[in-house]
């Protein structure tokens, strides 16, 4: 059984947002194109309160409840079947999809009887990076689609580097095209 998990797809990490990957809103019909080709899709939201340590690090994002934090307008949201809020207290913390506070997704996935993960979503080297690393952690064989993610790119080897790490540690590589090509 395998698993589709969307991370953080939300207007804020979209051109326009607060905190925005250039071209992020580009993974939006790419991962619509594979939302049918999994037994369950689930997906993360950053849902941060008005006021956390975290904005002492990032510009205030994704806070609870505001436009912000919805979706992207594009995204084919009534295909989810659970959504996990993270970031939900005033730390510094929800990096990983892993470390939603509403339910726990290794559970979840675990109870699903999922054993593939394949992960999409925003942003490349900060939130799908830390949920690649914790899925690799929590057993399940997981995969990053290439081109349904997009990241900041603060510095010019942030991506490529976070890539590297997500390899290193198991995590393996596939485009859209491979898993939507006929057989
Ligand atoms: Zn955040």
């Amino acid at each position: 059984m395998k698993a589709l998990l969307l991370v953080d797809v939300q207007n804020d990490f979209c051109p326009g947002g607060a905190l925005p990957a250039p071209f992020g809103d580009e993974v939006v019909p790419v991962i619509n194109s594979l939302l049918d080709s999994f037994d369950l899709v689930v997906a993360s939201k950053d849902w941060h309160p008005p006021q956390t340590v975290h904005f002492e690090k990032w510009p205030p994002h994704c806070v609870r409840d505001t436009h912000g934090a919805e979706f992207h307008p594009g995204l084919k949201a009534e295909k989810i079947d659970k959504i996990f809020l993270k970031g939900t207290d005033d730390k510094d913390d929800g990096y990983s999809a892993f470390e939603a506070t509403n339910a726990d997704l290794t559970d979840y996935l675990r109870g699903k009887g999922i054993k593939q993960l394949f992960v999409t979503g925003l942003t490349t080297e900060y939130c799908v990076k830390e949920s690649v690393m914790e899925a690799l952690r929590q057993g399940f064989e997981t995969f990053m689609i290439e081109d349904a993610v997009k990241g900041i790119g603060v510095h010019p080897d942030d991506i490529p580097n976070a890539i590297s790490d997500m390899q290193k540690a198991g995590a393996k590589m596939i485009s859209s095209y491979d898993l939507l090509k006929p057989n």
